[in-house]
């Protein structure tokens, strides 16, 4: 039988059932997916370093001749030392290896190796560790380890590198021409980019560092690209699909009627969405502004201004308790105005829900705030003509996609707190318009923040009792722990930590929410603390979500050092939302440098951008994706904070071809046209 590259991995000569587990873990299930489970980083093993110039800490190649016999120690049961010496021109090299006894008899006295490692010191004498060695004249050629540039690549339990070079090699090498390959060759020519069998071949096993560069700009550009296209014809679809064209409205008239002045930012996102909906394409319209910049306020004005056009909307929260917060807050905007507002959770009896159904039905209510109970068969809307989502991450497309099929062709605003730095925008929301409210309203106290250690925990209790005492109530959370994980040590459980405040704290009302409780208990929990029925709220992130508490005015964030940046100033927002003073204390006993730098930018700014790239900087792209936050793709070698040029290079590109192709029709564009499917299908419910 001939191996292709659609073999499952297990074709491969040395991949028996355990190593193709192994393999599987990464996401590597035929021999195809191997040729694109590309290096972590490499090692650059061309250049060899005289032994006088290796320097303690260097990991460096040698170039270097056995000067004795090797010899064997045998220190206790189990643990065995080869021991050599090895000398250049310049000086001695003192080797050891821990159990590799083979290594006595394979490597001989007079003749000379490479050897690659962590330069240490003993005295006076240089030494190395468990180096890799190699035979001088085996260097550089094929299958070596030494004398080139090596991939290091991810590995999973029961693989080794030398595992993975031989299978990556043997891939390469059965793939042929039959590699992954979505540029058309045009752009190949007008952006001056690698082949693909060469850009295959150099990024796993690179001839020099220019060659790996020309392989990584190939690759990373195809994958920017590929990702550009595919978001610009979802654009163009769009933008052929007629919406509702509304008349305009004078929304002066909405502004009046405020209790407070918008903000510039509010204003010219209304403005921008009242111009989308009277532009007779579909509006696909992202709000983002930081917690507390007051989008839900746009959100009502949109209402309104959908309501003077004769048409009803539907407003879909990720949770009963913040579907009920909107309906209370639209209805103090709307009912003045004479809109009629309603709500549908599933906790309503079903007769409460029927009945909310046939107002809805009798256009008898101009909006419904609800769960995703709204989008269930039963909901019928007489003319729907917006549908709103807040929290855009927490619905798929498939949701939202759900509730606009119950209109002809509604139009779509979403609202988001989540910063994205600008790097990551242009990419994301390439089929959405975005406003981003980047001013608050007037007249916030700015919340303070402080980062204390252990130590300060009596402290930490008397003001905390103090707030209270002044009738405030206090947020404590604690780092999420998953199912069944064991809790390291010093780290507080939710439950726990309750239990420890209750009896520091022993005359003040304490509650827990946590992961683990049913979503209707944790509703209950979160809802008597917003009724004020409870003092201190013991929880973990899930109340991230924006629950709206204005009389919490202090956060006690334990643990600090364990949540993302972007994760910490989305919990800071809980508080500060009332009249009074807010205080955030960020506990950690965490000395290492990075955790603290981390912790003071919580400290030195609440701009949710400026932390949303500072953790971006800090935890690299990779983790930013990980966290899967963000609606993006997983991307394979983009890093988006150096490959800003390739992006702009790359989106530029798509936008020309689409604007001459923009069904991808030409034959030239025909790989590219699947590549692009094939994107929407692995992502499906990810992308906008
Ligand atoms: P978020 O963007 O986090 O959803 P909200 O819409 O909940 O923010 O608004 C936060 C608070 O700010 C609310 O109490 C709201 O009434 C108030 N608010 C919104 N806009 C303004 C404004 N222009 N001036 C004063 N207060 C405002
Ligand atoms: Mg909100």
């Amino acid at each position: 039988m001939t191996i292709t590259a659609e073999s499952p991995i297990s074709a491969l000569r040395g991949v028996g059932p355990k190593k193709a587990a192994a393999f599987e873990k990464l996401g590597v299930n035929t021999v195809g997916d191997l040729v694109t489970l590309f290096p972590r980083r490499y090692e650059d093993r061309t250049r060899f370093t005289p032994i006088a110039l290796a320097m303690p800490g260097d990991t460096v190649c040698i170039r270097a001749m056995v000067a004795a016999p090797p010899r064997l120690n045998r220190i206790r049961r189990g643990m065995e030392l080869v021991k050599l010496r090895a000398v250049d021109d310049t000086g001695a090299v003192e080797i050891t290896y821990f159990n590799q006894t083979y290594r006595k008899d394979s490597l001989h006295q007079g003749e000379t190796y490479i050897f690659y490692g962590k330069v240490g010191v003993v005295g006076q004498r240089k030494t190395l560790t468990n180096p890799v060695a190699e035979r001088e004249d085996r260097a550089g050629s094929p299958g070596s380890v030494t004398g080139r540039i090596m991939p290091i690549y991810p590995l999973s339990a029961g693989l080794t590198q030398r595992v993975m070079l031989d299978a990556v090699r043997a891939a390469l090498d059965l793939c042929g021409d039959d590699l992954p390959n979505a540029l058309p060759e045009e752009i190949l020519n007008q952006h001056g980019l690698a082949q693909a069998g060469f850009a295959y071949e150099n990024i796993h096993f690179p001839a020099d560092l220019g060659a790996l560069e020309l392989a990584r700009r190939r690759l990373i550009f195809e994958e920017l690209f590929v990702l550009s296209c595919a978001m610009g014809r979802m654009r163009g679809e769009r933008s052929r699909t007629g919406g509702l064209k509304m008349a305009p409205q004078k929304v002066q008239e909405f502004f009046s009627a405020l209790p407070f002045t918008p903000t510039g930012a509010q204003e010219r996102a209304v403005l921008s969405a009242a111009d989308d909906m009277c532009s007779g394409a579909l509006m696909n319209r992202l709000i983002q502004g930081d917690v507390g910049s007051g989008k839900t306020m746009i959100a009502a004005a949109c209402v309104w201004y959908v309501w003077k056009n004769g048409y009803q909307c539907a407003f879909m929260a990720p949770t009963e308790i913040l579907a009920e917060q909107h309906e209370k807050t639209l209805k103090g905007f709307l009912e003045p105005l004479g809109l009629r507002v309603g709500r549908l959770v599933g906790s309503m009896t079903a007769k409460q829900k029927r009945e909310v159904n046939e107002l809805l039905q009798a256009g008898l209510l101009d909006v419904v705030v609800g769960t995703h109970a709204l989008i269930q068969d039963s909901v019928h809307f007489q003319k729907l003509g917006l549908v709103i989502t807040d929290e855009q991450h927490r619905f798929g497309v498939g949701q939202r996609s759900a509730l606009t099929e119950k209109g002809d062709h509604p139009h779509t605003l979403v609202m988001s707190a989540t910063p994205i730095p600008r790097t990551l925008a242009l990419m994301i929301y390439g089929d959405l318009d975005v406003s981003v409210i980047d001013e608050l309203p007037p007249g916030r106290q700015p919340i303070e923040t402080y980062v204390v250690d252990e130590r300060y925990r009596e402290r930490l209790n008397a003001f905390m009792e103090r707030l209270i005492a002044e009738g405030r109530q206090v947020f404590v959370v604690c780092p999420m722990v998953e199912e069944n994980e064991e809790l390291p040590e010093g780290l507080k459980s939710a439950e726990e930590h309750a239990r420890t405040i209750q009896s520091a704290l022993p005359s003040r009302r304490v509650a827990c929410v946590h992961g683990r409780m049913k979503a209707k208990d944790k509703e209950a929990v979160m809802a008597a603390f917003a009724a004020g029925e409870t003092d201190i709220l013991v929880a973990t992130t899930v109340i991230e979500v924006g629950v709206d508490v204005p009389n919490a005015a202090l956060m006690i964030v334990e643990n600090a050092e364990r949540f993302g940046l972007s994760q910490l100033h989305q919990l800071r927002g809980r508080i500060g939302r009332g009249k009074f003073q807010s205080y955030c204390i960020l506990v950690s006993d965490s000395e290492t440098p990075e955790a603290k730098a981390r912790l003071r930018v919580m400290k030195e700014t609440s701009d949710g951008f400026k932390i949303a790239e500072a953790d971006l900087r800090q935890r690299g792209p990779g983790d930013f994706f990980g966290s899967r936050q963000h609606g993006l793709p997983e991307m394979h070698v983009a890093d988006l904070c150096d490959d800003m040029n390739v992006l702009e290079e790359a989106r530029d590109a798509a936008q020309a071809l689409l604007q001459r192709d923009p069904n991808l029709d030409e034959p030239g564009n025909r790989r590219l046209k699947a590549q692009c499917d094939r994107l929407f299908e692995i992502n499906a419910g990810r992308l906008n």
